[in-house]
């Protein structure tokens, strides 16, 4: 089997947003949690597979062993090229970790320059002279300048990228996008010849994109967020329309929420307001030693067979506030993964075949406790929301890992409709 592209991400909703972009592109495509090992396999005739990890925080040194362990296992899985995908704001620290993990691709590869572009028009990034816009403002005047991990207070992307490596960053302005492929081809010779290794683009549409991704089909390591990547994997030859993935019939279906952001929050007051059984789990509690996990099971066992069942430990702002005061901000996230974790194991062995997970840390707690190491990518219920399908050893499962803010208010109450 070959793959025509692989893809690191450095993150895990990140790689579920860039996993969805590549079958909007007609790949079909397999998204893989954590550094693949030598036993782990795709599924058969997997054009994009997408590694996603956890290394957007993490020291420099250990985000770059885990993209080059990535980088080698795509590579023998026959990838000739690899796409490093980040969030479409740019997200990492004054010294990494983009630049380093670019740095040391570009290396393993020996590939003398790649492209970047953050480009994300439908959820309104777009670039312009190389300064990053998040719709109507500079990322530096818009709320991600507030990020309580990587506030990004300059908006210039060769700025941010010169700050993370020692080579040379360049741009190809909008100007020569719009002049088309070979145009870009053009300015991507004339950068190499400078001695130019990060060569920042400017997109502000989809069609941008798409030229990006004809002129970058070449080269060994291209960079970005979902748009450049959809770019590229419409210009792969004979790419059309996604192949159909249907996903398992039958079974019970549950939303296992642990993400407070604010479109999470609006999700379960829809799931509410449509009448449907939820139940809040009691995190303090749970960390008194009350056996919560039980207690949940009970009530689910007492629910409509035939209708979607929702457990959050989602908590407003001043809810999480007041746990977070009590037991720490980091005992508060633990509990909450380990009853989230400890439920979806359960769950599924009770019969449930579509699970519906929100939150970024809350998928991968959950992943880890289904020991689901691969999934295959099928229809998006919304943008980069995409359903997922994968096996378990109590029987197939169809599987949304969701972003904390992604999906519109009603996708919990429509996405479970759908597919039951
Ligand atoms: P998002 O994608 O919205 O960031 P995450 O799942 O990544 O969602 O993060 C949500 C965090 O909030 C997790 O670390 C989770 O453990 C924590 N959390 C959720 N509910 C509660 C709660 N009731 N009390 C304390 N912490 C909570």
């Amino acid at each position: 089997m070959t793959l025509r592209i692989g893809c690191i991400a450095d993150d895990f909703t990140g790689g579920t947003d860039v996993a969805a972009a590549f079958r909007r592109a007609g790949l079909r495509t397999a998204l893989v949690f954590g550094v693949p090992d030598a036993d782990t396999s795709l599924p058969a005739d997997c054009d994009a597979a997408v590694i996603a990890l956890k290394s957007r925080s993490t020291p420099a040194d250990e985000a770059v062993a885990e993209s080059l362990a990535a980088q080698k296992w795509l590579w023998s899985k026959g990838a000739a090229q690899v796409y490093f995908k980040y969030c479409s704001t740019f997200d990492s620290t004054p010294d990494g970790n983009i630049g380093p993990v670019t740095d040391a691709l570009l290396d393993a590869a020996g590939a003398p320059l790649t492209l970047a572009c953050p480009a994300s028009p439908p959820n309104g990034r777009t670039v312009y002279q190389g300064h990053l816009f998040v719709h109507d403002q500079l990322l530096s005047d818009s709320p991600l300048r507030h990020h309580p991990l990587n506030p990004m207070t300059d908006s210039s992307l060769p700025r941010l990228l010169a700050a993370q490596t020692p080579h040379r960053v360049g741009l190809v302005p909008l100007t020569t996008v719009r002049a088309g492929v070979d145009a870009v081809r053009e300015a991507l010779v004339a950068h190499e010849r400078d001695g130019v290794r990060h060569v920042v683009a400017d997109a502000l549409t989809d069609e941008d994109l798409a030229v990006l991704g004809a002129a970058a089909l070449e080269l060994p390591v291209v960079t970005g967020a979902a748009g450049l990547a959809e770019g590229l994997g419409h210009a792969y030859p004979a790419s059309g329309p996604a192949v159909a993935e249907p996903l398992p019939t039958g079974g019970r279906s549950a939303v296992l929420a642990g993400s407070c952001s604010a479109r999470t929050l609006e999700q379960i007051a829809e799931f509410y307001a449509a009448g449907l059984p939820s139940l809040h789990l009691d995190v303090l509690a749970a960390a008194a030693g009350r056996d919560i996990v039980t207690e949940a099971l009970a009530w689910y066992d007492t629910q409509d067979a035939d209708r979607p069942v929702l457990v959050y430990a989602s908590a407003s702002p001043d809810e999480l506030a007041a746990v977070q005061r009590q037991l720490g901000v980091a005992e508060a996230a633990a509990q909450v993964e380990e009853l989230l974790g400890a439920l979806a194991a359960r769950l599924v062995e009770r019969g449930v075949r579509r699970l519906l997970v929100a939150g970024g840390e809350t998928s991968g707690a959950v992943t880890t406790a289904l020991d689901i190491r691969t999934v295959l990518v099928a229809d998006e219920a919304d943008p980069g929301v995409p359903w997922t399908r994968t096996t378990t050893p109590h029987g197939d499962l169809a599987l949304m890992l969701k972003s904390g803010n992604f999906g519109a208010p009603d996708l919990f109450v429509r996405a479970l409709k759908e597919t039951s």
